[in-house]
């Protein structure tokens, strides 16, 4: 089983499925590029499957069917188990934020005919990969009365798109004698939205007309970006990659992929031994951090609202129990190994496109340090699950060890005393504006839940 290359094992109708399975997420990765349009997807896929908001149930039973929202931007999907929570549950837990550039609190100015947005941008992105490719406007405005304006500009195809733009080549003999990390700095990513006066006017003429614009179609003024969350990020729909339609290119698959993977592994698994969960949290990729990531307490509170509808009374003692003995999967990528940069992997210990779920036991930098090393008790009863399944799987670290750095949610987790590896699909090109993932590494990452979630 260790570390061979999955597509050798698949039928026509493993391949009818695995497409089938890879169509339904590069729909989901093309429609969701932001948090709260993934949450917005999942309500409606599983409300269609008959699950029930938390807010509206009076008490719970083994195959109820339930979900949690957490203001918009991350959910906990359930499936109640026969066995009582308190005996822990397997939980899938991934992240729905991605890499990209944010839009200023005050952003909107002109400069020489040209209106622009000024950005900040979001987790860990080289930011040169972002300049001159089509970028889309998706996010909210909160109006003062309470009223929340969808945006979402450069997806339609009659759409208008935006653009950072870069020097020519003819004249940046000095910008490219610049280090990687200085050749486009930070405060050089400044979105270009317009260059049209706005008619008879004489002072930022071009503002003044996007200031219109923005009025006539959605009723918004220049000072409610102070409460936007707009997130600048690629147009364009996911698409497959080579001529044998072997991979998926596309924008957000760290880690929408196991986001995904991990919701579909809790709805087609069904009702388990134990309950199961999919948590899908914001903020991982600037540290988990605020009332939306993963080190809010809301993952505790709404397991104690579950065993407070399961025993009709709530018991401090039964939560902490229920967490101790929790089983977790973070599902999150792993870097795939890449032929062109071989030199900062460690062969043996990188993970390919192709062969499958990777489990990472440590993440880390300089020595493990700030990661979740994983019980080896624990990672010997996940391998025989994955073996019993037949599924394909394979282990890695996060390059040579003293160039890897990074983390995930499952420190998070383990620190709540349970049991949690990181465990998902290689990625390449990773945090860029279009990343690489092999369809066989989707599909296993999905056969590799399930098997996780109903036997763990
Ligand atoms: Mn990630
Ligand atoms: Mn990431």
């Amino acid at each position: 089983m260790f570390k061979k290359n999955a597509w050798n094992k698949y039928n026509e109708k493993d391949l009818k499925k695995l497409t089938d399975f890879c169509e339904d997420y590069k729909e989901f990765i093309s429609v969701c590029k932001t948090e709260r349009e993934c949450v917005n997807y999942s309500v409606e896929l599983i409300e269609k499957l008959g699950f029930k908001n938390i807010n509206t149930l009076k008490s719970i039973k083994p195959g109820d069917k339930i979900y949690a929202v957490n203001k918009g931007k991350n959910i906990c999907v359930f499936v109640i188990g026969d066995e009582p929570i308190s005996n822990g549950i397997n939980i899938l837990g991934a992240h729905i934020d991605s890499p990209r550039i944010d839009v200023k609190q005050n952003p909107l100015y002109e400069s020489e005919g040209f209106a622009y947005l000024d950005l900040h941008y979001y987790g860990g992105i080289i930011k040169y990969q972002w300049v001159t490719i089509r970028l889309a406007i998706h996010g909210v405005l909160c109006k003062k009365n309470g009223e929340i304006i969808n945006v979402n500009i450069g997806e339609n195809e009659n759409d208008p798109v935006f653009v950072i733009t870069d020097l020519l080549p003819h004249l940046g003999a000095d910008k490219l004698s610049k280090t990687g990390n200085k050749v486009v700095e930070g405060e050089d990513l400044d979105l270009t939205i317009a260059s049209m006066p706005l008619k008879d006017s004489d002072k930022e003429a071009v503002k003044k007309n996007v200031l219109k614009l923005l009025k006539d179609k959605y009723d918004i003024e220049e000072d409610d970006f102070v409460s936007a969350e707009l997130e600048i990020v690629p147009e364009g729909k996911a698409r497959d990659l080579g001529i044998d339609r072997s991979m998926i290119l596309g924008y957000g698959h760290d880690d929408r992929v196991c986001a995904y993977t991990s919701l579909r592994a809790v709805l087609d698994a069904g009702k388990c031994k134990k309950t199961i969960c999919a948590y899908l949290v914001d903020k991982e990729e600037i540290g988990s951090v605020g009332a939306t990531g993963a080190h809010s307490l809301w993952f505790q509170n709404t397991l104690a609202e579950l065993i407070n509808l399961e025993n009709n009374n709530y018991n401090d003692l039964l939560l902490r129990r229920a967490l101790s003995n929790s089983s977790m999967l973070s599902s999150d990528v792993s870097a795939g190994f890449d032929p062109l940069y071989s030199n900062v992997f460690e062969k043996k210990n990188a993970c390919f496109l192709g062969h499958g779920i990777t489990f990472n036991k440590y993440t880390g930098a300089r020595g493990k340090s700030g990661c979740n090393d994983a019980m080896p008790e624990y990672m010997a009863k996940i391998r025989k699950i994955m073996d019993d399944n037949n599924v394909n799987y394979q282990t890695a670290e996060l390059g040579k060890v003293d160039i890897g750095g990074g983390g995930t949610i499952a420190y998070i987790m383990g620190n709540q005393n349970m049991n949690v590896i990181d465990a998902g699909v290689p990625v390449m090109s990773m945090h860029a504006p279009q990343e690489v993932v092999s369809k066989a590494d989707v599909y296993e990452a999905y056969l590799g839940y399930v098997a996780f979630v109903k036997e763990a």
